[in-house]
């Protein structure tokens, strides 16, 4: 074993050893809150994996050429422009394979098919015999979103994920949506106006949450109160998962993808997931993906960038 994953996120760091699609040794600490704290971390990923010959690495935030550059510049103080390739070479680690993390989470969902896919027969899932060269085609493409914290995005297109030049493809949450929060327009802090995020995260729900209760509360909260009935909290939420039915919609009529797979705290809470299931019947089906709960859960980063690395660095596992 040498190949080491690490799911970097805003509040924790997961790491394992990965071998073949299965994950060993996991283990989770809290995000560093600087830089110095960060390197300390850095160190003990090297001290607890000291025999890694090769390193894929999820991470929040676009990577590009081995440096990490926030989308939404409010997230981690240190983060946005911190050389994370250097550094962890640095310490001793090997030299990185760097991705964002709904973008693994993304590969990571897509192979899980795949491996799922492994021996049945083709035309699963109740699809008669008959349903041809569109099914098919349809199971190369996927999109993942997880509304959580923010709102995240991967996108796979032909059995191929989506990085982008600058590794921005797939970030669903800074898509503009023509729906408004309760409390009105809202600048989104990576520079536009009215993101998915600024209406439909786990942010955007408890700052609504707090506009209309007049007082702090969490996203959790505000899900609970609606599901027992207060109406301006229903509307809150019915605002948000018909943002998120609008942005799927725009996403399958710009890319034909047929597929969500939805995941994050926020995302899967049945009361957010039935509203989004709710808010795509009421659109024209032609724009209407399926939509499913995420599969891989917590460390749907770890063994999506497992995936990732290992087809992408073969040569070093081959040597290891
Ligand atoms: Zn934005």
């Amino acid at each position: 074993v040498s190949l080491l994953v690490v799911d970097i996120g805003g509040t924790k760091v997961s790491s394992a050893w990965w071998r073949r699609g299965q994950l060993s040794q996991v283990r989770t600490r809290p995000m560093a809150r600087d830089e110095a704290g960060f390197v300390t971390l850095l160190q003990d990923l090297h001290r607890d994996y000291p025999h890694a010959r090769q390193l894929g690495v999820a991470v929040t935030g676009r990577a590009v050429a081995g440096v990490v550059r926030a989308v939404n510049a409010a997230m981690i103080g240190f983060w946005n422009g911190y050389p994370l390739a250097a550094r962890m070479a640095g310490v001793g680690l090997p030299p990185p394979l760097l991705l964002n993390d709904a973008q693994a989470a993304a590969w990571g969902e897509f192979r899980a098919d795949a491996d799922a896919d492994d021996g049945r027969p083709s035309g699963e899932e109740g699809r008669g015999a008959g349903a041809g060269d569109e099914a098919l085609e349809g199971r190369r493409d996927l999109l993942f979103v997880t509304l959580s914290t923010g709102v995240g995005g991967g996108l796979v297109l032909g059995g191929r994920l989506q990085s982008g030049a600058a590794g921005l493809a797939g970030h669903i949450g800074h898509v503009g949506t023509a729906l408004r929060a309760v409390d009105g327009d809202q600048a989104c802090s990576c520079g536009r106006r009215n993101c998915l995020e600024t209406v439909a995260s786990g942010t955007a729900l408890a700052r609504q949450g707090r506009h209309v209760l007049g007082r702090e509360c969490t996203a959790q909260e505000v899900l609970a109160l609606a599901q027992s009935g207060d109406a301006a909290l229903q509307q809150v939420v019915a605002v948000a998962a018909a943002a998120v039915a609008q942005a799927l919609a725009d996403a399958r009529a710009l890319t034909g993808v047929a597929r969500v797979r939805l995941g994050g705290g926020l995302g899967l809470a049945p009361m957010m997931f039935d509203a989004i299931e709710r808010a795509l019947r009421e659109l024209p089906p032609l724009f209407v993906p399926v939509l499913e709960p995420a599969r891989l859960g917590a460390h749907a980063g770890l063994i999506g960038v497992g995936w990732w690395a290992e087809a992408h660095g073969v040569d070093v596992v081959r040597e290891a």
